[in-house]
């Protein structure tokens, strides 16, 4: 036995008796004691073994808690790899879409021009000739912007391959 071990006989009106330091342990784990309270029961563990091991025993239980909780939670990681899929997808998605819309409006706006102000002759020839400029214009930067996108995705490909 070591006497030492027990509360301290001076202060004996301050000290926590065991009863009192078991109910605020679990208050004190989750910090939601008070400064003054924490310091009463800091003093108790300091001297008192059979507390002390009490609030081992809660820390470990709360670890094995939360160790659960976490193994049960998609890791974050998996969260990060499905965002980047998915916005891969939405993305090509969406080149897709803006090169299909505007092809389609490029072949529209050719064929109108051409039913149109291109093949009339009672239209000004500086109409005809800008709008025949701005059509051979579009079509040649759209042609220009799709060799680039295949030029650019044979070369990733490369690259991935290198890796
Ligand atoms: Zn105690």
């Amino acid at each position: 036995m070591m006497a030492t071990e027990r509360p301290g006989t001076g202060g004996e009106k301050r000290a926590l008796r065991c009863q009192e330091a078991r109910v605020m342990l679990m208050g004190f784990l989750d910090g939601e004691l008070s400064p003054q309270e924490v310091r009463q029961i800091e003093d108790h563990l300091a001297v008192c073994v059979d507390c002390r091991s009490e609030e081992r025993a809660y820390r470990r239980l709360g670890k094995v808690t939360e160790e659960m909780i976490e193994a049960g939670r998609p890791s974050a990681n998996a969260d990060v790899a499905w965002a980047g899929i998915y916005s891969r997808i939405e993305r090509r998605i969406g080149w897709f879409l803006t090169w299909a819309g505007l092809t389609v409006l490029t072949l529209f706006g050719l064929w109108q021009m051409i039913n149109g102000f291109l093949l009339d002759a009672s239209a000004p020839l500086a109409l005809r000739v800008g709008t025949g400029g701005l059509l051979a214009g579009g079509v040649i930067l759209l042609i220009s912007f799709v060799r680039e996108r295949l030029f650019h995705r044979r070369t990733e490909r490369y690259r991935e391959v290198q890796r």
